[in-house]
């Protein structure tokens, strides 16, 4: 039988097949890991093949297969080890919330994060939340964000997860996916899914944590059913994906603007930065690239403004 883990312990998987029947399964044996190496071996988001088995009349699943990801999410744990763990695994596509302020959500941080996405091959949409309380000055430096990143290719919309507006929306774009929510504390998050989702409420679920082979504690993603033909990821106590590494010539690939621009800088290796004949540069001194765009990237590649890095975004 094969399939979706909706939720793991870290020795049993709820699994669900097509048919909607659940199982709890387990892995036998030593399993064979493909990939990456990392603590767990299955995650949340992973299909997977098993076989039934009876003991004492209880029946449950031995998980004998994984099948390739298309993608997914780590965290590296903060102690010495530095072990990493799947955090969730084929995600169709994450809606990032932004807020101008209550709390403030700063481009270095968008960009940031869109470099994650990019690089772990998420589909990220940009969702202005808290429109209903917004001044014209405010709401015209959502006008202006959302311009910077549409002209990038990035879709916008601007929401209020309060007044329901454009919420429809957002729920026809989750249809028929894996979804994720992403962004700050205190941007509105549970807010929305709860309006999205009335009766699923994910905000009371606070940080669990589970020991995992010895000292290490993580925390566990749960996938949910909504009653609109679509999947939502709940990653409690993450807000943010893991550190993606990253050599420095690969971070302006993750920049969609830059990589469309890059054949025609001097150099092939080019860093954007003091070369001479870089199409990047002279695309911001013409205006085509946002300033705030080239300063974040330039961020990334010197490695500065530590709190931003991704895996200090829990909270
Ligand atoms: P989370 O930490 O991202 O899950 O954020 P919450 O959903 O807990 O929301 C944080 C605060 O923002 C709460 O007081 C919400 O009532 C408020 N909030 C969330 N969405 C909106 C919105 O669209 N408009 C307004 N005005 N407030 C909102
Ligand atoms: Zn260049």
């Amino acid at each position: 039988m094969t399939g979706l883990v909706y939720k793991s312990t870290g020795s049993w998987y709820t699994v669900k097949t097509d048919l909607g029947d659940t199982y709890e399964c387990r892995i036998k044996g030593k399993f064979r890991m493909k990939g990456i190496k990392s603590t767990n071996p299955i995650s949340v988001g992973d299909v997977v093949d098993f076989e039934l088995e009876t003991d004492n009349n209880q029946v449950s699943g031995i998980i004998n297969n994984i099948h390739d990801r298309k993608n997914y999410i780590i965290r590296k744990s903060v102690n010495l080890s530095k072990q990493t763990h799947i955090i969730a695994a084929n995600i169709d596509q994450v809606f990032l919330l932004i807020t101008i302020n209550n709390p403030p959500t700063l481009t270095s941080f968008i960009d940031r994060f869109l470099v994650t996405a990019n690089a772990y091959q998420i589909k990220t949409i940009l969702l202005f939340n808290k429109i209903d309380s917004y001044d014209e000055e405010t709401l015209n430096e959502v006008k202006f964000l959302a311009y910077v990143y549409r002209k990038i290719g990035y879709e916008c919309i601007g929401v209020s997860a309060k007044t329901g507006k454009n919420v429809d929306k957002v729920k026809s774009i989750m249809q028929g996916k894996v979804n994720m929510f992403s962004g700050h504390s205190g941007v509105g998050k549970s807010t929305l899914v709860n309006t999205i989702e009335p009766t699923l409420d994910i905000k009371t679920k606070e940080i669990s944590t589970l020991h995992m082979q010895g000292q290490h504690t993580t925390t566990f993603a749960e996938m949910f059913d909504l009653t609109f033909n679509a999947k939502i990821i709940d990653t409690p106590g993450i807000k943010g994906f893991g550190v993606v590494d990253m050599d420095k010539e690969e971070i302006g690939d993750y920049f969609p603007e830059f990589f469309a621009l890059k054949q025609h800088c001097k150099f092939h290796n080019c860093l954007h930065v003091q070369e001479p004949n870089c199409a990047i540069k002279k695309a911001l001194d013409n205006d085509e690239v946002a300033f705030s765009r080239y300063r974040s990237y330039i961020q990334i590649l010197e490695g500065e403004d530590e709190h931003y890095r991704t895996d200090n975004w829990e909270n």
